[in-house]
């Protein structure tokens, strides 16, 4: 009789339990799986964000080629930069000035347009100086980056000055806005992008006052290795043609 009991009752508990357990596991894996995915679309998104902000443009390599167009949203002062930095500009500069600071932001995005009138008044100036006509353009562009080869036009690239000394020359660099940003910029993603000694490889001059927005994984990485985004390039992306840009906004 008890025996007949116990063969009689267990079986029911059992199969329930199993049957349980095994809903269990299979929410579980569910959700590890929706975990996964998650990961994986963030870890990509990311990805493709960083390699958006590494945009290359310099001399050698012209922005039309490159198939990135900024998305523009206004940081104060009339002036515009690419949605993927404005907010960590201004947090950069919040923190410089709590900092007890006085960052004044003199230029961001630049449109083709008012980079072709800054390089012809460049050029203009030259030729009013003596220079010969044929040679003012290359003289021009020593200084001035040519149309379509100026960071400013990918919204990813700020003009910063200290408020009490607002000069653009190599003095800036002693200023105590500069040695805060030139420490700090990084954590927000920027990077001082034409240091001193390095025009060969940036093909333009020293200037302690041009920040670049490159993403702060790539900003640490340059900032702590003491490289160059030309540099970081070809480290990193020895394929230009790999870098997607066509992100959907
Ligand atoms: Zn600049």
């Amino acid at each position: 009789m008890a025996q007949t009991m116990q063969t009689e009752n267990r079986p029911a508990p059992r199969r329930k339990r199993h049957g349980s357990a095994l809903k269990y596991l299979g929410a579980l894996l569910a959700v590890a799986l929706l975990v996964f995915v998650g990961a994986r679309l963030k870890g990509w998104q990311e990805q493709r964000l960083e390699s958006r902000t590494v945009v290359l443009v310099n001399p050698w390599n012209y922005m039309d080629d490159t198939g990135y167009k900024p998305h523009l949203t206004n940081v104060g002062g009339g002036m515009k930069l690419d949605r993927s930095c404005a907010a960590k500009l201004k947090s950069m500069l919040a923190d410089c000035r709590a900092a007890g600071y006085e960052p004044l932001l003199l230029s961001a995005y630049r449109d083709r347009e008012e980079q072709e009138q800054l390089f012809a008044q460049q050029v203009q100036r030259l030729i009013d100086g003596g220079a010969d006509a044929e040679q003012a353009e290359d003289l021009a562009a020593e200084t001035v980056a040519r149309p379509g080869s100026s960071e400013h036009e990918l919204g990813l690239a700020v003009d910063i000055v200290d408020g009490t000394h607002p000069a653009t020359d190599d003095t800036q660099e002693r200023t105590g806005t500069q040695q805060w940003l030139r420490e700090n910029a990084w954590r927000y993603g920027f990077i001082l992008r034409y240091p001193e000694d390095a025009s060969d490889l940036t093909g333009a001059p020293y200037e302690p006052w041009h920040y670049r927005y490159v993403g702060e994984d790539t900003a640490w990485q340059i900032y702590s290795l003491g490289i160059t985004l030309e540099e970081y390039s070809s480290l990193f992306y020895n394929e230009e043609a790999e870098i997607v840009f066509d992100e959907a906004e």
